[in-house]
């Protein structure tokens, strides 16, 4: 629950507040933007309050979303309804209810008439699991690297699901079932791929669904500032060289929407999906090597 006692003195007034519990993630002002916006340390404050339905909406969607539950109002402690599951587009719902041990990681539920796949992990929460039973329950539980596996022991658990993750990032996940190991994609199921993309870490994968869905976890993602799909140089944590050729091989895929784990989840569309990854490669090489913290601000504007 927000601590209205550590409020940011920011916010401005009104019953919404965001506290400063807040770890900087940037959940929120994918689900409220305008609404909640980040002060010069990166912490999130109430900029506005919401004025109509939708952005009532949009504000619990936030409130629940955020790992730290550090948004509230004073005057009504829960949703009307609950906000998650919450179609992003016809097949693919979110999750919300990130979790702090992933950062706030985006996890996704994709329905499939094989079986039901979660993309990384929500928190594990009662009410959320009765929703996704209501939706036909977990087949697989795709773990897109290390750091976002979160509470998918639980999930897999309750679901008698199949646990997916590249070997090199096995030892997040002691408990998955299917261990993708060198760097072919497998098939998960109808229309469903996984594909090996070491860069963020070594054991990145992506999920391709229908030839129209890419699930990044942290490889690739919308960066709503610059408008454009971009990769994280800064958490650059295995090698810049290694995400360079990744993007290379994710050019060659049809892709309508990507979903990442952190950044924005975004319908670009195949035509720019495709004019942005024939270059990205390129570009990363062209600027040079990037590691862990490194900006490579004087070659591109990145960020
Ligand atoms: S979702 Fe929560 S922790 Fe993340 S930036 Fe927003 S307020 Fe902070």
């Amino acid at each position: 629950m927000a601590r209205a006692d550590m409020a940011h003195t920011d916010n401005i007034d009104g019953p919404w507040f965001v506290d400063t519990r807040c770890i900087r993630c940037d959940v929120a002002r994918h689900w409220a933007p305008g609404l909640i916006e980040m002060d010069d340390s990166g912490r999130s404050y109430l900029a506005r309050q919401p004025e109509s339905p939708d952005e009532t909406a949009a504000m619990w969607r936030a409130a629940q979303a955020c790992p730290t539950q550090s948004i509230g109002n004073l005057d009504i402690r829960r949703p009307p309804s609950p906000p998650f599951p919450f179609e992003l587009t016809p097949g693919v719902l979110a999750l919300g209810h990130n979790a702090r041990s992933s950062f706030g990681a985006h996890s996704y539920l994709v329905e499939r008439p094989d079986g039901n796949l979660m993309v990384d992990s929500p928190r594990y929460l009662r009410g959320l699991a009765e929703r996704v039973d209501d939706l036909g329950g977990i087949r697989h539980v795709l773990l897109s690297h290390r750091d976002d596996v979160a509470d998918a022991d639980r999930w897999a658990e309750r679901y008698g699901a199949d646990v997916w993750i590249h070997v090199a990032d096995a030892d997040a996940a002691p408990y998955a079932t299917v261990i993708l190991d060198g760097d072919e994609p497998a098939a998960i199921s109808s229309g469903t791929v996984a594909i090996p993309v070491p860069g963020h870490t070594e054991g990145s994968v992506v999920f391709h669904v229908d030839d129209q869905w890419l699930f990044t976890g942290d490889t690739l993602h919308w960066n709503q500032r610059r408008r454009q799909l971009d990769v994280f140089p800064e958490q650059t944590f295995h090698s810049w060289d290694e995400l360079a050729s990744s993007m290379d091989l994710l050019s060659t895929l049809r892709v309508e929407w990507v979903f990442a784990g952190h950044g924005s989840w975004h319908h670009i569309g195949t035509d720019l999906y495709a004019e942005r990854l024939s270059s990205l490669g390129d570009d990363m090489r062209r600027i040079g090597r990037v590691g862990w913290g490194q900006r490579p601000r004087a070659a591109y504007d990145w960020y």
